[in-house]
């Protein structure tokens, strides 16, 4: 006899959830298309392979027969951040850095560290949309300071923000634009809290922020596995700061929060600085390559140090630079080619951010680039309702 039916418990989620968190609107990544044929120019992934070495390490790793999954990973990721600290030098040592599942855990963990309801953080505007939800979660207020298409922004705005951890992305995501470590010196000396560099796209620029640590306690330089290192599938990144710093965020993260094969992987990338070397020095050929094409076809382009390019297409009659970039994003999308839009900002609207993918890839793009003027003149309102960012 099945027992009797009972009516399903009420939940009200609304009443239970954190007012942080329920306030909170999720980050909406670049489209991960599932079905193969997209030419896939938005989310600043790398067109080659990780070094041969990163797949002899995980077969490594593995083995025959995938025991060594039984047991939990180095904790701490010791092995990495040992590697880290020997591929920077600067006389860094393991102590110097945490290891992060993707630079993503690197950042929400420097929130919950040092953000909270009494603790505002800061951003430059625009820059990594994740940081407002992170700060949101954490019930942080996010104090902002805008920087202009030519990478100017006001040292004392950031000085007096009143934020207790500032992110600055150099180079500037979505811009592409990258400030001079001098200009860095000048926040770290002028700002009282902790300010994290995000260095996601900094192999591709002409210099970074990472012999700053030697004078600055509180600077927090932030690396990531997914785009010089062609690592995004596995998931590692790492912060370098004072030794202190280190210290309180690994009070906060999760005890195992690198898997095994993710820390074979990322070891065995920073190992091999020749093949990175070369491979990043292509991208940067491809990357001023395709600016200089655009730029050839009447477009707007910012000056990039990183592997996307910030660019507008010209405008086409009738249309505002805003519209005529959503038209173009629906005309790429329409052939299969995928770009970021980022229509929520006006300073960001008119322009679409490409990533440097392969000499094909790249072909494809300024082919549909040069197509998509005479497309214009033929294409209707519509094309911008389709274009709204997924
Ligand atoms: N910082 C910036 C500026 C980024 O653009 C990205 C990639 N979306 C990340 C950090 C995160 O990279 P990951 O988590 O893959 O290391």
């Amino acid at each position: 006899m099945s027992p009797p039916e009972r009516a399903r418990k009420t939940f009200d989620l609304s009443r239970h959830i954190t007012a942080a968190v329920g306030a909170q609107k999720a980050y909406v990544p670049g489209d991960q298309p599932s079905e193969s044929g997209w030419v896939k120019l938005n989310t600043n992934e790398n067109p080659f392979p990780p070094s041969p070495r990163v797949a002899a390490a995980i077969r490594a790793e593995l083995g025959t027969d995938a025991a060594s999954l039984r047991l939990y990973p180095n904790p701490a990721s010791a092995p990495l951040r040992a590697a880290a600290a020997r591929y920077h030098g600067h006389g860094l040592g393991a102590e110097n850095v945490l290891a992060g599942n993707g630079s993503d855990d690197v950042l929400n963990l420097l929130v919950r560290a040092f953000a909270d309801a009494s603790k505002p953080a800061g951003m430059l505007v625009p820059s990594y949309s994740l940081y407002p939800v992170l700060s949101g979660l954490n019930a942080a207020a996010m104090r902002t300071v805008p920087v202009g298409l030519d990478g100017v922004f006001d040292t004392a705005a950031v000085a007096a923000s009143g934020a207790n951890i500032f992110f600055l992305t150099n180079p500037n995501a979505p811009l592409g634009i990258a400030f001079a470590p001098e200009k860095i010196a000048e926040v770290l000396e002028a700002f009282d809290g902790l300010l994290v560099v995000d260095e996601a796209y900094a192999p591709f620029a002409r210099a970074d922020a990472v012999p700053l640590l030697t004078r600055f306690p509180n600077l927090v330089v932030t690396r990531t596995f997914s785009k010089a290192f062609a690592l995004a599938g596995i998931r590692a990144g790492y912060a370098l700061a004072d030794a202190a710093v280190v210290a309180a965020l690994d009070k906060v993260r999760d005890s195992y929060n690198l898997d095994r094969l993710a820390q074979a992987a990322a070891v065995a990338a920073l190992e091999d600085r020749a093949y990175y070397d070369g491979i990043t020095a292509e991208i940067k050929r491809a990357r001023d390559a395709a600016s200089a094409a655009l730029r050839g076809l009447g477009w707007r382009v910012l000056p990039s140090e990183a592997n996307f390019l910030m660019a507008s297409p010209p405008s086409a009659v009738g249309k505002t630079p805003a519209e005529t970039a959503a038209a173009v994003h629906a005309f790429f999308k329409s052939r299969k080619i995928l770009v970021r839009y980022f229509p929520s900002n006006p300073v960001t609207a008119p322009f679409l951010r490409i990533s440097v993918g392969s000499a094909r890839e790249m072909e494809t793009l300024l082919a549909a680039a040069a197509a998509s003027a005479d497309a214009d003149s033929s294409s209707s309102a519509a094309d911008a309702a389709d274009a709204a960012p997924r």
